[in-house]
């Protein structure tokens, strides 16, 4: 039942019509959102994965093995995040949170894009790349309240302040659980919304079916934004297969023209 969606008038007043007439909307985005901001992918084929093996760099046992040079990739990559922009798409999904009585984004990038675009009403089902979590006591900080060098030596990994152990990032790796809190939080949104929004991911991973199930069963309609076909595709009722920082700004500068709403802050 998807519908393809391409640039004509007629499907474009009938997504500003779904947008417009939504109350709870479940938004769920992935890789291609923090793509468009200019931040290679860590989980596409064609990604990050393919110059640095996921079992030494995204697994625990890696990082125990060799802590200095995993610690010296993400470090890399914090300072990546840490130059990049929020895309339109940050922007606009962003803004969405004021106009709907119930909202929620979560994402699976572990870049702070969403909330240096404004958005708080989020969950982060990965962890977050500019954190630091104690391998311990668990205490997670921010990578900024530590002094970290641009390139560790034995010496100057971070540790705890509270227990001196080794820190690792603060992100979800392989044979790993997402966290628990996230997770309900994103499932019950998933439950309860009329209008979800699955943007710049496949979907394959991370209860991206249930997240689509929950909200199939509610009733809600589901809309993909999303240059190529994922694994959910065949569940929504609209995809629009184009990148969306170009897609989401035309729709939604219409839908605040045409139905304008008291924003809730
Ligand atoms: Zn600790």
């Amino acid at each position: 039942m998807t519908k393809r969606v391409s640039g004509d008038q007629k499907s474009q007043d009938e997504l500003v019509e779904l947008f417009a007439n939504a109350n709870r909307v479940f938004v769920f985005t992935g890789a291609g959102v923090s793509k468009e901001s200019g931040l290679p992918t860590f989980r596409d084929l064609d990604g990050e994965w393919t110059k640095y093996d996921p079992m030494t760099f995204a697994t625990l046992d890696g990082f125990l093995q060799n802590p200095v040079m995993v610690w010296n990739m993400y470090r890399k990559r914090q300072k990546q995040v840490a130059a990049a922009q929020p895309n339109p798409a940050h922007i606009v999904i962003a803004g969405m949170e004021s106009y709907y009585p119930e909202f929620l984004l979560a994402t699976q990038n572990v870049d702070d894009l969403h909330e240096r675009a404004g958005s708080r009403k989020m969950v982060k089902i990965h962890g977050d790349s500019q954190r630091v979590r104690c391998l311990d006591c668990g205490e997670s900080r921010c990578a900024s309240d530590f002094d970290l060098p641009d390139e560790f030596d034995n010496d100057t990994l971070p540790k705890c302040p509270e227990c001196g152990s080794l820190c690792r990032p603060d992100i979800v790796w392989f044979g790993e659980y997402v966290p628990q809190e996230p997770m309900f939080a994103a499932v019950n949104a998933a439950s309860r919304c009329d209008l979800m929004l699955i943007v710049g991911t496949s979907g394959e991973v991370s209860g991206g079916y249930g997240f689509a199930e929950y909200a199939m069963r509610r009733g809600a309609k589901i809309v993909e934004i999303n240059p190529s076909e994922g694994a959910l595709t065949h569940y929504t009722h609209y995809w629009i297969a184009e990148p969306a920082g170009a897609a989401l700004p035309p729709i939604w500068r219409l839908v605040a023209a045409t139905h304008p709403r008291e924003t809730s802050d």
